[in-house]
């Protein structure tokens, strides 16, 4: 039946007295929400074994694994600049689900634990926990933890980034480097762009804003912290000053919808048909393929078949990929004879 007789028949009725007002608007107000659920809610997409074969017969400059939080920002980053951007491939395991109300409701995560989503990891039983396993949400879906974390925006503590660039060998992952590219990223709805816009900007992809609704204990909470001595903090972005102490936290949305990777920065990159950019869903990498510690290519699996890549890096061009297909039966020898990504599980 046309989705559009149901309300039209419960107009009708109403008009003709056969139905209460009260009641017509409460079946109207049902169908708005529904239609919003189903406009927005697309059924879990996964990527053929068709369209994931085209993908390996293309040439690509990079492959990302996981199009995760971290893998979405590069794949946007990568590809863009007009003529400039790389030709990139992003393969994820989850699906491209990242649309679903309960993701763009923030609130929502609670009913995304455990779910199709997450890939619902334990922790191992050990003495510490009682014997038992800990339960360990991490995103299963395009736009990765970022769509099911609790959107708080908190770039972490200055001095960790410091020790990885002084103590661990990871030059240029200072505060002094990313503070920058935190900023460009940054759309602050907070006004602190305004009042400290050493640490923070705005026209950014990644909104941030308060939360709309504080509850009453909320106010009375932080102000029982202050009379108990704790210092305040307004800003725990701010690197300048010590983040201890009490106050909010600014979270990672726009106008109340939830912001993460895959709606904040990969939809506006694959949105932009200049760019040579695909996404593969339902896509599990299984093997990064290596040559001398040089990666030369991904084994990973998509709708049931198991797709081989190896590749030749040549120095400063692109990769290239030769491509095979095997059946799942293959799929499940490599998996039994122990050579897959069987232990990221
Ligand atoms: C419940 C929860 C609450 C959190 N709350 C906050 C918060 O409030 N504020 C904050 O700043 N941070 C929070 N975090 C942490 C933050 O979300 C993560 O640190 C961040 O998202 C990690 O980014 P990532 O790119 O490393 O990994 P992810 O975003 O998890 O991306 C990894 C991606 O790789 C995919 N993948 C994994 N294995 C494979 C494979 N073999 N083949 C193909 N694809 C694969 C996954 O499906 C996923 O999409 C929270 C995390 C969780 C789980």
């Amino acid at each position: 039946m046309p989705s559009f007789l149901v309300p039209a028949g419960v107009v009708l009725a109403a008009a003709a007295g056969q139905l209460s007002p009260w009641l017509a608007l409460a079946i109207l107000s049902g169908c708005i929400i529904l239609a919003f659920y189903q406009s927005s809610a697309k059924p879990s997409q996964v990527s053929t074994a068709a369209v994931a074969a085209d993908a390996t017969r293309q040439q690509w400059d990079y492959i990302i694994v996981g199009g995760g939080t971290a893998g979405c920002l590069l794949a946007n980053r990568l590809t863009a600049g007009k003529g400039a951007g790389k030709r990139v491939l992003v393969l994820e395991a989850g699906s491209a689900d990242y649309n679903h109300p309960m993701i763009r409701i923030p609130a929502g995560v609670l009913k995304l634990f455990q779910g199709d989503k997450d890939w619902n990891f334990s922790s191992v039983n050990e003495p510490h926990t009682s014997g038992r396993g800990v339960y360990l949400c991490r995103g299963k879906v395009l736009g990765g933890s970022s769509a099911v974390n609790v959107a708080l925006y908190t770039r972490g503590n200055k001095n960790d980034y410091d020790a990885w660039d002084h103590e661990f060998g990871c030059v240029g992952w200072g505060s002094s480097h990313v503070l920058p590219l935190f900023k460009r990223t940054e759309d602050d709805l907070t006004g602190c762009a305004t009042t400290n816009p050493e640490y923070h900007a705005m026209g950014g992809e990644w909104a941030v804003e308060h939360v709309r609704y504080q509850n009453p204990l909320s106010r009375i909470f932080l102000q029982a912290c202050k009379q108990a001595g704790l210092p305040m903090n307004d800003d725990f972005n701010d690197w300048s000053k010590s983040q201890e102490g009490a106050g909010r936290f600014p979270v990672s949305s726009r106008r109340g919808v939830r912001v993460h990777a895959a709606s904040a920065l990969l939809a506006p990159a694959l949105a932009d048909k200049t760019r040579k950019l695909m996404v593969l869903t339902g896509a599990f990498v299984r093997k990064i393929l290596l040559d001398k510690q040089v990666a030369q290519g991904v084994q990973f699996s998509a709708d049931g078949i198991v797709h081989s890549s190896t590749g030749t890096w040549r120095r400063g061009a692109a990769h290239w990929w030769r491509c095979s297909l095997t059946t799942p039966a293959d799929a499940f020898r490599h998996w039994t004879k122990g050579e897959t990504g069987a232990a990221w599980h």
